[in-house]
């Protein structure tokens, strides 16, 4: 067993923007994952949905360059990289103290487990994973149907 003179030995999850200047860190576990159906989030990531992870402010710090930010509407902030643009975090004054992520910029998002969707209502009906759409494997290079393979 090892001392330790901080008392620190909470897990750390990082993540990153696009091109790697913009870094995140938050320690403990998220206070809640989710996703989120609006219009809003949708035009801001250009997703058709996106998959959010709640923090505390106290437990998050940002570790790369400064990142930019942008009022969207009153009281909400939308912070992204200054460099590659991509969308790094979301905070309100309607949630105090919390620092909302995006889950696809966490170093290893595969490490997320949405309990709940919120905005439901607005969700793209086209969007779903349950249908029977061919499923490809790569690129969309790969999903091209060969020469003389249409239909008819
Ligand atoms: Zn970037
Ligand atoms: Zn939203």
């Amino acid at each position: 067993m090892t001392t330790s003179t901080t008392g620190t030995t909470e897990t750390s999850t990082r993540g990153h923007c696009m091109c790697g200047q913009t870094r995140w860190e938050f320690t403990g576990a998220p206070k809640w994952a989710c996703y989120c159906h609006c219009d809003d989030c949708r035009r801001n990531c250009a997703a058709p949905v996106v998959a959010w992870l709640g923090v505390t402010r106290d437990n998050f710090r940002w570790t790369g360059e400064p990142v930019r930010t942008r009022q969207s509407s009153p009281g909400v902030h939308r912070h992204f990289c200054a460099e590659c643009g991509s969308p790094m975090g979301f905070e309100a004054d309607h949630y105090p103290g919390g620092m909302h992520l995006y889950a696809a910029s966490m170093e290893d998002p595969g490490q997320f487990t949405p309990t709940f969707h919120v905005n439901y209502q607005s969700r793209l009906t086209w969007l779903g994973p349950e249908d029977d759409l061919p499923k490809h494997e790569g690129t969309l290079l790969h999903a091209r149907p060969s020469p003389g393979a249409g239909p008819g």
